[in-house]
C-alpha cells in the first residue's frame, strides 16, 4: 500500500516533458521526477533529453518541489501532506508558474501556456471540474 502511494505521488510530482505538446500527457512525457531518498527530495531528469530550454523548464519546476519538500522535517512528510486535490493544486501552481515564466521568456504565448498548465494541474489533481478556477488562480498568483 505504501509503495503504491509513493508511486502515485511520484507521478504527481513529475513534470511534463513537453508543455506544448498537442497530445495528452503520457508517462513518456514526464522528463523529470522528484522523489524522496532518505528524507531528501531528489530530482532525476530523463537522460535522453537534450533540449536545453526544455531541461531548464523542467528543472525550474522540480526545483520548486524540492524547496517545498525542504520546508517539511522530511521529504516523506511532505509527500504525506499531499492528500487532496486542493493540496496538489497548491504545490503544482508555483511549480508550473516557475516553468511558465521560462516558457514565456523564450516566446511561448503567455495566455495559452497559462491555460494549458492550469488544465494540466487540474488533470493532475484529478479534478478537471476545477480547471477554470485553476486558470483564475494561475492568473492571480503567477505573473
Ligand atoms: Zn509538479
Amino acid at each position: 500500500m505504501r509503495r503504491i502511494a509513493l508511486a502515485l505521488v511520484q507521478l504527481l510530482l513529475t513534470s511534463p516533458a513537453n508543455a506544448y505538446a498537442q497530445r495528452s500527457a503520457e508517462v513518456d512525457d514526464f522528463l523529470g521526477i522528484t522523489r524522496c531518498e532518505a528524507g531528501q527530495a531528489v530530482t532525476d531528469l530523463r537522460a535522453d533529453v537534450r533540449d536545453s530550454a526544455l531541461l531548464a523548464e523542467v528543472e525550474a519546476h522540480e526545483e520548486v518541489h524540492r524547496r517545498q519538500a525542504a520546508e517539511f522535517p522530511t521529504c516523506e512528510a511532505f509527500l504525506a501532506s499531499i492528500t487532496t486535490a486542493r493540496s496538489i493544486i497548491d504545490i503544482e501552481l508555483p511549480a508550473y508558474c516557475a516553468q511558465w515564466r521560462l516558457a514565456v521568456a523564450r516566446g511561448a504565448d503567455s495566455a495559452a501556456t497559462r491555460r494549458e498548465f492550469a488544465w494540466r494541474i487540474a488533470a493532475q489533481s484529478g479534478a478537471m471540474e476545477n480547471r477554470l478556477s485553476v486558470v483564475q488562480r494561475f492568473e492571480r498568483e503567477c505573473a
